[in-house]
């Protein structure tokens, strides 16, 4: 924790005093050296930076004004300058929650819509499963499968977390992954059907054993692989042969590819949402001290749903 002033704005500054900042995988993959291929990694010595939602607090930006809820990427800060505006966007508080801009009607909601919507297409009937299921991501990608008509089952670390899953989310089915006596017995057991449509969030051995599963044909939406950013030696994929044999769609993707369909899926999640399409779990820590230990937790599991930082009162 360092303390620093707070720099006079230049002109097309703005300043943002921070009310939520969100911890996302995909951090970790900026820790090692060189970064991950779509972005170069954090510097030693700098502040981590992320996706913030906050108030501006004085603007010489003619676009931004004193008091304007806004999302930028910012850093791990109470406060922080945007140069020229650059990355931030106004968010509505009325629409919903603060919050929720930095989950389901953010860049983790938009990644379940891409994954699901754009590349796995889930058809009526069909057999989708989601891994992950309980959190920012996969909490949206379950449950807009469920919404076009598909028999979804997810995948997730807690009883609690399979509770949520199968409970306010709607799926038909969940399993406890890490008591499942393994995750191809439980993909047989709880996918009857075979699948149609894998969301992967966490590859690996749940990858390994969603390709032995799946149905030919089946579509592979690659949204992540949490079992492996941490891991010091990197997974054997024993069956990676059935991508020929069953002719699979496998595709990765990354959100930042899409951000121009945010206001439109925004727009439309708001609306499952009022309607009582959709429910929304967050995880909300307090204080910026503990967004350390929230990232490293996060990676481990011990978020249900959307883990953010509240910094201040809006
Ligand atoms: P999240 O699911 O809210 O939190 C991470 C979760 O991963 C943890 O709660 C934990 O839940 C699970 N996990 C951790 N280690 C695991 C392991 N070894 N095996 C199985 N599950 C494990 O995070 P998120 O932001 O929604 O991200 C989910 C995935 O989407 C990540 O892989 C992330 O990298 C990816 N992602 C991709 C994009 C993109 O543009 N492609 C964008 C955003 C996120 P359990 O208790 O269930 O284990």
């Amino acid at each position: 924790m360092a303390e620093a002033e707070v720099p006079l704005l230049d002109p097309g500054d703005v300043l943002v005093r921070h009310l939520y900042m969100s911890v996302d995988p995909y951090m970790r993959g900026l820790m090692n050296p060189g970064g991950v291929a779509y972005a170069s990694g954090f510097q030693v010595g700098e502040p981590l930076f992320g996706r913030v939602i906050g108030i501006v607090e004085s603007s010489r930006n003619r676009d931004f004004s004193e008091g304007d809820h806004v999302f930028g990427m910012l850093n791990w800060a109470d406060r922080s300058v945007a140069k020229g505006g650059e990355s931030l966007r106004r968010v509505d508080p009325k629409l919903a929650p603060l919050s929720h801009y930095l989950g389901t009607l953010g860049f983790p909601g938009l990644t379940a819509y891409v994954g699901m919507m754009l590349i796995g297409k889930p058809k009526e009937g069909e057999s989708v499963y989601v891994s992950a299921a309980s959190g920012a991501v996969g909490q949206v990608a379950g449950q807009l499968a469920r919404i076009a008509g598909a028999r979804v089952v997810g995948s997730a670390g807690t009883d609690e977390k399979v509770r949520f899953i199968t409970g306010e989310c709607g799926l038909h089915d969940a399993f406890n992954y890490r008591t499942a006596p393994s995750i191809l017995e439980a993909l047989k057991l709880h996918c009857p059907d075979g699948i149609d449509v894998n969301f992967e969030n966490v590859g690996g051995a749940n990858f390994d054993a969603v390709l032995h599963h799946a149905n030919e044909f089946a579509r592979f939406a690659m949204c992540g692989m949490i079992s492996q950013y941490n891991a010091r030696k990197p997974a054997t994929l024993v069956h990676i042969n059935e991508i020929v044999s069953k002719r699979l769609h496998v595709q990765g993707f990354v959100v930042r590819d899409h951000s121009h369909l945010i206001d439109q899926f925004i727009e439309e999640t708001a609306d499952h949402i009022r309607a009582g399409r959709m429910t929304v779990a967050e995880d909300i820590v307090n204080g910026l001290e503990n967004a350390p230990s929230a990232f490293v937790g996060m990676l481990k599991g011990d978020n249900l749903g959307k883990r953010v930082v509240k910094l201040a009162e809006a």
